[in-house]
C-alpha cells in the first residue's frame, strides 16, 4: 500500500521546479513528431553526491506498447575512497537505454498478488499507458545505479598507515589485567 501511494505522488514531486525533468504524460508523446521527446538536461538532483549538475541528453520515444528511454549524461560526483577514506571527485558518465513497457495491469500495484514481494526497482519497468513518466526519478535511479560500489581514489590506492596491532601484554602484568583499583 505504501508503494502505491509513492507512485501516485511522483508526478507532483518536481512541479514547483523550473526543470526539464518534469513528469511527462505518456500519452502526450503520441502528438510529437516521431513520437519522440528530446530533453537537454542541466539539472541538479537531490540525494546524490553531485559536485556539478547532470548534463546531457535524454530521449524518450513512444513505441506503442513501450517507451524507449535513452540517456547520455554525465556529472562530476564526489566519492569517498573505500581504502583511505579521502574524498575525491570523479567524472561519472551514464549511458542507458531502457525499455519501459506500457501495461495498465502490470503497472498497478493493487493488481499484484498480495503475497508476492515486488522489488522496488521493478516498479519503473511498467507504466500505465495513460500514466506519467517521472523523468527526474528515472534519471535519479540510473545515476544511483551507475555510482561505483567500490570507490577508490586511484586504482593503486594504499593505506599509508598500518592498522595497529594489539600490544602484547607482558606476562608479568597479565595477572593485573583484571585488576580494578576501585574494588
Ligand atoms: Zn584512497
Amino acid at each position: 500500500m505504501q508503494k502505491h501511494v509513492t507512485i501516485r505522488c511522483k508526478k507532483f514531486l518536481h512541479t514547483s521546479q523550473p526543470s526539464v525533468l518534469q513528469p511527462i504524460a505518456i500519452a502526450s508523446l503520441l502528438r510529437l513528431p516521431e513520437r519522440k521527446l528530446c530533453l537537454t538536461v542541466q539539472d541538479t538532483l537531490p540525494d546524490l553526491p553531485l559536485l556539478t549538475p547532470v548534463r546531457g541528453e535524454i530521449e524518450i520515444q513512444h513505441q506503442g506498447t513501450c517507451l524507449q528511454v535513452i540517456a547520455q549524461v554525465y556529472a562530476i560526483v564526489t566519492l569517498t575512497c573505500r581504502r583511505c577514506l579521502c574524498q575525491y571527485n570523479e567524472r561519472l558518465p551514464v549511458g542507458v537505454s531502457e525499455v519501459i513497457w506500457l501495461d495498465a495491469t502490470k503497472s498497478d500495484p493493487q493488481a499484484w498478488p498480495s503475497e508476492q514481494e515486488v522489488p522496488l526497482g521493478d516498479l519503473m519497468e511498467y507504466l500505465p499507458p495513460d500514466g506519467w513518466l517521472d523523468v527526474g526519478q528515472w534519471l535519479y535511479e540510473q545515476i544511483s545505479l551507475a555510482l561505483p560500489s567500490h570507490s577508490l581514489c586511484r586504482p593503486d590506492c594504499q593505506l599509508d598507515w598500518q592498522p595497529e596491532e594489539a600490544t602484547p601484554v607482558d606476562p608479568r602484568w597479565a595477572s593485573l589485567s583484571g585488576f580494578d583499583p576501585l574494588e
